[in-house]
């Protein structure tokens, strides 16, 4: 597949701190990458630098092999969404939408417009204006319009975060559907894991100016690079292990550790890495009704962690360790 972006370098400092520091990005035609992290981890310098809405102080972007890195954001190409949909307030939604189609004729300009507005079920509102629209219909029109001149790429900034949850995810999946439909590399910046690996085919994790990890979501999930890593996916205990002939062994059981030298060594649960069944006998402490699961503290010996199970437990249970959702930390 086509690299439509390639991000190399990227390093954009304030003051002394760098927001983005030494970042290189892909992102591919056809594909959905989200950019995730904590709040204020650079996700939006990062995504102003691809844009070209902030300049890089090293570092490049190429588009399509070509080097962008000094054009300015309106010959780039780019459909940009917000979380503010900023859409223009005083003009009505079709003009909007056709805002910057103005070298299309004006028949096939309106076709297009009725075209999008159509897809995300507001053929009938086209001439209404945006603040007659609720929130995640604005939302879906600001996509569209990021859409309507048909870009190489689409970058678009929390663009959910400012629904209401009841909406979320309703817009998300509707906008899903319309990225999916297209061709565009497309960036997605979120701080919601749930969010990034619902929607995400290639995912990006940053902190502090990094990023730590690309791959799918169930790879970063399931063989994270470090803690931090894992934690900024989902929920993640550890356990201490002694590791012998690559294998590490902890209280709840074994879990293979290829290439991993003999001695002390930190084991990864994820919640549902300890499953009710024969194994080991654990001390049941904390049991709580969480909505989908029970919670519950799980201690043998010397060694607690927290476990998610499907059903209520009693005071002990026995449990065994299941490998797949268990990582040995380098
Ligand atoms: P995120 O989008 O991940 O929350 P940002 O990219 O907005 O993070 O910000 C990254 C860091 O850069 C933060 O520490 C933020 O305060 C700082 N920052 C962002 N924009 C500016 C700016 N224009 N001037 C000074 N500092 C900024
Ligand atoms: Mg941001």
């Amino acid at each position: 597949m086509t690299a439509t972006i390639e991000v190399s370098g990227a390093t954009r400092a304030y003051g002394d701190k760098r927001a983005v520091d030494y970042v290189d990005l892909t992102l591919e035609a056809g594909r959905i990458t989200c950019l995730l992290g904590p709040s204020g981890c650079g996700k939006s310098t990062l995504l102003r630098l691809i844009a070209g809405l902030e300049p890089l102080d090293e570092g490049r972007v190429l588009a399509n092999g070509q080097d962008i890195t000094h054009l300015p954001p309106e010959q780039r190409d780019m459909g940009l969404v917000f979380q503010d949909y900023a859409l223009f307030p005083h003009l009505r939604v079709d003009d909007n939408v056709g805002f910057g189609l103005g070298s299309l004729p004006t028949v096939e300009r309106r076709a297009r417009v009725a075209d999008l507005l159509g897809r995300i079920r507001l053929g009938e509102r086209g001439r209404a204006f945006p603040g007659e629209l609720s929130g995640g219909e604005q939302q879906r029109v600001a996509l569209v319009r990021a859409l309507a001149r048909r870009p190489h790429t689409v970058l678009l900034d929390e663009p959910f975060s400012g629904l209401d949850s009841h909406l979320k995810s309703e817009v998300r999946e509707a906008t899903l559907a319309i990225l999916r439909e297209t061709d565009a590399a497309v960036l997605v910046v979120t701080h919601d894991a749930e969010e990034a690996m619902q929607m995400a085919d290639d995912l990006a994790l940053m902190i502090d100016g990094r990023i730590l990890q690309r791959g799918t979501p169930q790879a970063c999930y399931l063989d994270p690079v470090s803690l931090e890593a894992a934690r900024l996916l989902g929920e993640a205990q550890v356990i201490s292990a002694e590791v012998s002939a690559g294998v590490a062994q902890t209280v709840f059981g074994s879990v293979p550790a290829p290439g991993h030298p003999d001695g002390g060594a930190q084991v990864m649960l994820r919640p549902n890495a300890l499953v009710p069944g024969p194994g080991v006998e654990a001390d049941v402490s904390e049991a709580r009704f969480v909505g989908q699961a029970w919670r519950a503290t799980l201690t043998v010996g010397e060694v607690s962690t927290q476990a998610r199970l499907a059903h209520q437990p009693g005071s002990r249970l026995s449990v065994s360790l299941d490998p797949a959702a268990a990582r040995v930390l380098a």
